[in-house]
C-alpha cells in the first residue's frame, strides 16, 4: 500500500466522548447545558450525550444503552421516534418546513384538541409551554382588568417573570426558588399559597378578591416530585374563582394528553376557563397552545385587545407531529394501555419498598419515589425527602441501565413503548435500598 493511501480507518476522527463533549459544552453553553436540570446538578457526576432514543430505549455516544423513564421530559407518550411522527414529520417537511400563512393542520389541531378538551372553545398554538402559559396569563389579565395573579408553591409553569416565584422543577432543584432578573414590583403582583390548603387560598381571597385575575395551577402538581390534589379540593377552588370574578386557568403542558384524551379535567370533571397545553401535542417538536372559553379567546388580537404573536406558531412539522401521535394514542387507547402499566410498575415498586422509609405516588402514566415517610401533600412535605439517597438511587439505577430524571424534584413517565419487563427491570435497583 503506497503512503499516499492512508487507511479508511486512521482518516476517521476518534467520535467523541460524553466526556470530551461535556468539557467542550461547558466552555461555550452556560452551565454546558440549555436547560438546567440537563445538567446533573440534583445528583452530581456528569450527564451522558444522547445520539439516538427509539421506543424506550435511548442510548448515548458511548454506546450505553438505557430503559428512559423521562421520555423527553413527557411529550414522548408512544415512547422514542414512533413510526407514525417520523413518517408525518417527514412526509410533511418535503412540503416545506414553516409558511409563515394560515396552513390546514392548523385547523386540525384546533379541531382535535377542542373535541378531545370541551372546556377549550377556541385554541391558539405556541412554540412551548412556557409561551403558552405566559400568554394565558396576560390574556386573564387583559380579560379581566387586574393584575394579580395566584399561584401555588411548587407548581411550575414555564419560567414566566411573574411565575418564577416559588416554582418547582429546575428552580427547585437548583435551590433557586425565585429567580435574579425579575423586578421585585412585578413578583409583587404574585400570591403564592400552599397546594392542598384551602384557608390559605380564601385567605388570599379575602383580602385581594377583587385584585385577582386568575388563579393558575396544575391540578396534579407534577414539578416538585408528584402529589394529588385532595378530595374536593380543585372543587373548592373553582368555587371560589367563580365567587371573586377571577379566571381558573388549569396548567395542563404536563398532564393534557397524558393522564386522559382530556386530561386531569376530564379525570376530576373539572371546567376550567383556561387551559395551556404542551408536550404531549408536540410529538417530541416544539409546540404549546392555550384555549378556553370563546368568550375569553375571542379577546385576544385580531379580534381583540390583548396581544399574541409568533413567526413559527402553527408550524406544520410540529403540528403533524403532533397530531400523529394523538391520533395514533386514539387509535390503540394509549391510555387503558399506560393506565395498565402503570398499575405493574406501582405494584412492583410498592412490594420491592416495603417497610422502607419511601413514599410513592402513582397517577396513570406518572410517577414519583419520594425518600421520606412523610405523607406527601405539598411542597413543603417533599422537600422533606431525603435528596442524598435519592441521588444514590439515581445512579445505582443508571449503572444498571436505567436512566430516571436527575431530580428528586420530577416525575417519572412511562410511555406505550415500555414492557412489563422494562417496568419489572426498573424497581429492580429498589431492593438494594
Ligand atoms: C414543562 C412545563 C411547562 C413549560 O413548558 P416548556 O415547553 O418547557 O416551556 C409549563 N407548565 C408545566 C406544568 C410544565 O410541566
Amino acid at each position: 500500500m503506497s503512503d499516499l493511501q492512508p487507511s479508511a480507518f486512521s482518516l476517521q476522527p476518534a467520535a467523541p466522548t460524553s466526556h470530551s463533549l461535556w468539557n467542550r459544552a461547558l466552555r461555550r453553553i452556560p452551565g454546558g447545558v440549555n436547560s438546567p436540570v440537563r445538567a446533573f446538578r440534583g445528583v452530581g457526576g456528569e450527564p451522558f450525550f444522547v445520539n439516538k432514543a427509539k421506543g424506550c430505549t435511548i442510548t448515548d455516544v458511548d454506546g450505553s444503552e438505557y430503559i428512559d423513564f423521562v421520555g423527553t421530559w413527557g411529550p414522548a407518550i408512544l415512547g422514542h421516534a414512533p413510526q407514525v411522527v417520523i413518517d408525518a414529520v417527514t412526509e410533511t417537511a418535503k412540503h416545506g418546513t414553516s409558511f409563515g400563512i394560515p396552513n390546514p393542520l392548523e385547523v386540525e389541531m384546533a379541531e382535535t384538541i377542542c373535541r378531545m378538551v370541551p372546556s377549550v372553545e377556541k385554541v391558539r398554538m405556541t412554540n412551548s409551554g412556557t409561551e403558552a402559559v405566559m400568554s394565558a396569563i396576560r390574556l386573564a389579565r387583559g380579560f379581566t382588568g387586574r393584575d394579580r395573579i395566584v399561584k401555588f408553591e411548587g407548581c411550575y409553569h414555564g419560567h414566566v417573570d411573574s411565575l418564577l416565584v416559588k416554582a418547582g422543577s429546575g428552580a427547585l432543584t437548583l435551590g433557586q426558588p425565585d429567580s435574579a432578573g425579575i423586578p421585585s414590583s412585578l413578583a409583587t403582583l404574585t400570591s403564592t399559597v400552599p397546594f392542598n390548603d384551602l384557608e390559605a387560598l380564601q385567605g388570599v381571597f379575602q383580602e385581594k378578591g377583587s385584585e385577582i385575575a386568575c388563579v393558575i395551577l396544575e391540578p396534579v402538581p407534577a414539578n416538585a416530585g408528584l402529589y394529588l390534589p385532595e378530595p374536593g379540593y380543585l372543587e373548592a377552588i373553582q368555587k371560589l374563582c367563580r365567587e371573586h370574578g377571577a379566571l381558573l386557568i388549569f396548567d395542563e403542558v404536563m398532564t393534557g394528553f397524558r393522564l386522559a384524551p382530556g386530561g386531569a379535567q376530564e379525570i376530576y370533571g373539572i371546567t376550567p376557563d383556561l387551559t395551556t397545553l404542551g408536550k404531549v401535542i408536540g410529538g417530541g417538536l416544539p409546540v404549546g397552545a392555550f384555549g378556553g372559553r370563546a368568550e375569553i379567546m375571542d379577546h385576544l388580537a385580531p379580534l381583540g385587545p390583548v396581544y399574541q404573536a409568533g413567526t413559527l406558531s402553527g408550524n406544520p412539522l410540529a403540528l403533524a407531529a403532533g397530531l400523529a401521535q394523538l391520533k395514533e394514542m386514539e387509535r390503540t387507547n394509549g391510555w387503558a394501555l399506560l393506565e395498565s402499566l402503570g398499575a405493574q410498575m406501582e405494584e412492583s415498586v410498592r412490594s420491592a419498598i416495603r417497610g422502607k422509609p419511601l413514599t410513592f405516588h402513582r397517577i396513570g402514566s406518572m410517577f414519583c419515589l419520594y425518600f421520606t415517610e412523610v405523607p406527601v401533600r405539598n411542597l413543603a412535605d417533599a422537600k422533606k425527602s431525603d435528596t442524598a439517597a435519592f441521588a444514590r438511587h439515581f445512579h445505582a439505577s443508571l449503572r444498571e441501565g436505567i436512566y430516571f430524571a436527575p431530580s428528586q424534584f420530577e416525575a417519572g413517565f412511562i410511555s406505550t413503548a415500555h414492557t412489563p419487563e422494562d417496568l419489572k427491570r426498573a424497581t429492580q435497583a429498589l431492593k438494594a435500598l
